[in-house]
């Protein structure tokens, strides 16, 4: 088939919301690593920069909250997953080792957004702290607890819009460093977040719109006031930095667990992608530490694949000005129970960071989110919502699917295969209350 030919097969099971699997054809074009692809806007430095803040801000949540956060901070395990865990069509013998990244266990904010927004929130008060004279840059993180330091941060607004794990992250951290924080929440959003949120004292403003409109709306509200900040689910790189920060966890978490990575055996992770900045930052981070040796798959909801869409844009037709693709663009509504992956558009600026990096992206049915949502409650006691399962699919579409035929040869066949690691990242579900919860079991058990 010609790539043209393939092109359009992908495009029309795109629009036919049929799952697929995508090879990126641009990965590792200009090598791996920071600078792989031309003029960007992040480099090794930054990221190693963001790991070392990363660290030192651990102190400040563990005062912040004292009663969530334990010694760890605010990191989550890595759980070894039972074959049996897994959808049915894997043949386990062939996919090689599994494991869960537990980010649904991350303390206080209950899923990957506590390492972005985390990130961005403090980065941002330390920042407008020193700004004002109020600290020196040498100080470290706690000195933000500082009475005239809090008192500055109460005058300051914070602003950003959700589909509801963002706005919780951000809105948690940003109440208890003392900020007014207002958040806007697209049609996606679900009631408890809502009244979690205001329950922490954040203002909650309801809109009737999708996600990226939400964000288009919190942006100019933003614009309009000096004294506040925007976090930029679109454009931000603290946050796709905060993100990028789990990479040294990971990799010291896979030596602990005696996966010799220095072998040079694949590490496959599976993380599933909405706007793109947290699987877009894991990813950045992992290839920063590893190269090559790192594959890194988004799963997307097959309503809402807003990364692939525009990754599918041919690179010398995604200048500046293109407008970006939308999942409109392809017939589709962005509709999914995947609540944290409901967006329409993806990111410029991750898109841009990850077309000489991600290995793939496929596409997962939302039955098949909510059978692996209640298989792995009953099977294993893990609570993860539909968000957070959808890279369960990858370790066997990898080794079962056509699509990645070309892909599995190249990387040395089914012997290398079996010695490869995966990690699927489970994104987020510890604060999902009882009744979502069960509906979603329910709901689970009829799909299968
Ligand atoms: C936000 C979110 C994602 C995806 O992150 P993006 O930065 O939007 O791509 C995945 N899972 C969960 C549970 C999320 O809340």
């Amino acid at each position: 088939m010609t790539i043209e030919a393939d092109q359009r097969t992908l495009e029309a099971d795109l629009s036919a919301q049929r799952p697929l699997l995508w090879i990126n054809p641009e990965r590792g074009r200009s090598g791996f690593g920071p600078g792989a692809g031309a003029g960007e806007p992040l480099d090794e430095h930054d990221f190693t920069a963001a790991c070392a803040a990363w660290v030192r801000m651990q102190g400040l949540f563990r005062a912040l909250f004292p009663e969530a956060v334990g010694a760890p901070g605010i990191a989550s395990p890595l759980d070894p997953l039972a074959p049996a865990m897994l959808p049915a069509t894997l043949d386990a013998e062939g996919a090689g080792r599994v494991f869960v990244k537990r980010d649904d266990q991350l303390a206080v904010a209950g899923s990957i957004k506590a390492r972005g927004g985390f990130f961005e929130v403090v980065s941002h008060a330390f920042a407008i702290a020193c700004e004002a004279g109020l600290l020196h840059p040498e100080q470290p993180y706690e000195a933000l607890l500082d009475a005239p330091v809090r008192a500055f941060l109460a005058t300051r607004r914070l602003m950003v819009a959700s589909t509801g794990n963002l706005g919780l992250s951000v809105g948690l951290i940003g109440r208890a460093l003392g900020f007014a924080v207002e958040v806007h929440m697209s049609r996606d959003a679900k009631a408890w977040k809502k009244a979690r949120l205001r329950a922490a004292g954040a203002r909650v403003i309801e809109h009737a719109s999708d996600y990226i409109s939400a964000v288009h709306a919190a942006a100019a509200e933003a614009a309009s006031d000096p004294a506040s900040h925007f976090v930029d689910d679109e454009r931000s790189t603290a946050l796709f930095l905060g993100y990028a920060a789990a990479a040294p966890e990971l990799v010291r978490q896979l030596g602990e667990s005696g996966v010799a990575l220095e072998a040079g055996d694949p590490l496959m992770v599976h993380v599933p992608c909405g706007i793109g900045g947290a699987p877009g930052g894991i990813a950045f981070g992992l290839s920063c530490l590893l190269g090559a040796q790192v594959h890194a798959f988004f799963a997307e909801p097959v309503a809402a694949p807003c990364m692939l869409a525009q990754l599918l844009v041919p690179a010398a037709k995604e200048g500046a000005q293109e407008r970006l693709r939308s999942v409109y663009d392809y017939g589709l509504d962005g509709r999914t129970e995947a609540d944290g992956l409901a967006v329409t558009q993806a990111s410029r600026l991750v898109a841009g960071l990850m077309r000489p990096r991600l290995a793939g992206l496929y596409t997962v049915r939302d039955e098949r989110l909510l059978a692996h949502v209640a298989r792995l409650w009953h099977g294993a006691g893990m609570r993860l919502e539909p968000s957070a399962v959808a890279g369960l699919e990858g370790p066997g579409r990898l080794v079962t699917d056509p699509a990645a035929q070309g892909w599995r040869a190249a990387l040395g066949g089914k012997a290398v295969l079996a010695r490869a690691t995966h990690v699927v990242w489970a994104t987020g579900g510890s604060l999902v209350p009882e009744a979502t919860f069960s509906a979603w079991l329910d709901a689970g058990a009829d799909a299968g």
